[in-house]
Order: C-alpha cells, then structure tokens, then sequence
C-alpha cells in the first residue's frame, strides 16, 4: 500500500510512479468542473474524461477506470441513470463511483447511494478533500481486487478457477456479442484419472493435475484468452474472437502437450501414459445463455471419449 501513499504525496515527483497508475476517470457536462478535478489528479493518477453519461460508459467499457467521480446533474442521461448502468453490468459493477453535486440535499445523497455510490462530495470541490476521499476508495478498491484475485485461483495447481472462468464466460459472451465474432470454449478431461488416483494415490493424482495445468499454462495465450481448472480432473479454456479452426489447433496442440509429459499410467485402458479428451464448441453469441456453450464443448468432450479417447472432437453451432 505505501506505493499508494507516494501517489499523493506533496512531494510527488514523476519517474517515481510504478507503472500501474490509478485510471481516474472524470465525467461532468461542464469541461470546466473536469478542469479542475484534472489539475488536481494528473500528476498522480491517468485522468479520462466524459462530457456525458452516454460517453462515460463508452469510456468505462474501454479503459476499465479503478475509479469514478460522477456528475449528478446532467442532461439526457443523469448521474443516477449512469451509475445504475454501471452497477448492473457484472463488468463495471465494482468500479467505485463518487458522485460530485452542486446540490447538497440529503435526499439526493441518499438516492446517490441507494444507486450503489461508495462516497458523496460537493462542488465546488475542495482539492485536499477531494485527494483523501479518492485515496481511500482507492486504496479500498487495490485490496478488493487483491481478495479477488486471490479467491480466483485454485489452490492446488494455481491457475484461475471455476469461479474466475464462470465470470470470464460471461464478460466474453457479452463482449463477442456486441462484435459478433466468434467465441470458441475447449473441454479438457484427464482420461481414465479415477484409476490413476485408485492405482497411485492421491498425491500423486494431484501431481498428475499439477503437470496438467503446468502444460497449459506453458501453452501460448493471448491477453484475454483463459485457461482454468473447472474442477476435479477437467479443464477450461475460452478464447475469445477465435474460430473453430483456430480452437482445434490449439487444442490439438494442448493434447500433444500433455502427451508429450509421458506420465506413464500403468491401468489406463487407451495409453501407457496420461492423456486428454478435448471437446471443443465455437459459436457467434446471440439470444442464449454463455453455458450453453459450456454444454456443447461437453457433449464433445463426450464423443471424443467414446471415440476412444485422447483425441480432439468440435462443434461449431
Ligand atoms: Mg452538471
């Protein structure tokens, strides 16, 4: 937390900042109120800006702010209509916003935090208040994603978990239909795991996972693409704007992978070492539900066990 404090300390000086500065973003239809909340977080935080309530959820879509100072008064859409769109966006929801107010009515403050506001500060703004309030928040917000983060990675092989994939699906779901590309999801299914525990043992079931996850892992990713542990002895990767095509190499390249370990598996019926089945299911968003795709990668996953394992089968629908 002390790079936090140095962020607003007076003797601020550039060059000492780490390069994850706090992304600060302003909205206010009069520039002039932007102007002065821009003079006072510049030099510590990367301030964007908004003119609008439309605008300034174009702007959170794309530059994904830690933090909010919103105008109440505004014409066509009002700071209460743009933090309900915020709170109700699984993306955007734990953006903290502060609202900034000419109106100083306790009714108004009430409504504002009723909509989900974490902080009320009133214009004209008074830099040192403002500066300890925005810390704050910021700071809150710097240990809530930490917590995140920490509650989204499975504990034994230490990549993201279910929890952190189910969240994933369904950003990417929304994302790639708002794009219309496609979004392709693999299966993964260590084969016949169940007689690896029973003839090993459990630790060394849990190595085997471990080896697993570590070769997916080494696999090439792109920044939104996410491999994770669903549970037990599957796994799950989404990628986002990747065809079938696309997908089945990877996955192919996935099942080479864990091939290539040679972890041998003395009672495996269909190799004298560890391998994978792999389902994998392609499609464009639209109307239906992100697990729908979770449950066509499945019912591949299902043929290429029943194809004799070890092997890659896909869909797209
Ligand atoms: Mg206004």
């Amino acid at each position: 937390m002390s790079e936090s404090k140095s962020l607003f300390s007076s003797d601020f000086a550039p060059g000492a900042l780490s390069p994850d500065r706090p992304k600060l973003l302003v909205v206010d239809d009069q520039p002039v109120n932007i102007q002065v909340l821009y003079q006072v977080f510049s030099e510590s935080c990367d301030v964007f800006m908004a003119t609008s309530g439309k605008q300034a959820l174009e702007v959170c879509r794309q530059k994904n702010p830690d933090l909010i100072l919103l105008d109440v008064v505004m014409p066509d859409m009002d700071g209460i209509e743009v933090c309900k769109a915020l709170k109700s966006a699984p993306e955007t929801r734990d953006i903290p916003v502060i609202f900034v107010t000419s109106q100083d009515s306790p009714e108004e403050e009430t409504l504002g935090l009723e909509v989900g506001a974490v902080d009320f500060i009133t214009k004209p703004v008074n830099p040192a208040v403002v500066k300890a309030r925005v810390k704050t928040h910021l700071m809150l917000k710097i240990q809530t994603d930490a917590l995140r983060e920490l509650a989204s990675v499975d504990g034994l092989t230490g990549i993201p978990n279910r929890r952190r994939f189910d969240e994933r699906l369904q950003t990417e779901w929304r994302a790639c239909r708002r794009t219309e590309l496609p979004l392709s999801l693999i299966m993964i299914d260590v084969d016949h795991f169940k007689k690896y525990n029973d003839h090993y043992g459990h630790l060394e079931g849990d190595a085997c996972l471990k080896m697993v996850a570590h070769a997916l892992r080494g696999d090439q990713w792109r920044a939104r693409d996410i491999a994770s542990r669903y549970g037990g002895e599957e796994f799950v990767c989404l990628m986002p704007e990747t065809s079938l095509e696309d997908a089945l190499t990877k996955a192919e390249a996935i099942r080479e992978r864990v091939f290539a370990l040679a972890v041998p598996h003395a009672t495996s019926q269909n190799a004298d070492r560890v391998t994978i089945s792999v389902g994998v299911a392609c499609t464009i968003p639209g109307e239906g539900e992100p697990d729908s795709l979770l449950s066509v990668a499945d019912e591949q996953l299902y043929k290429a066990k029943e194809g004799g394992r070890n092997r890659v089968e896909g869909i797209f629908v």
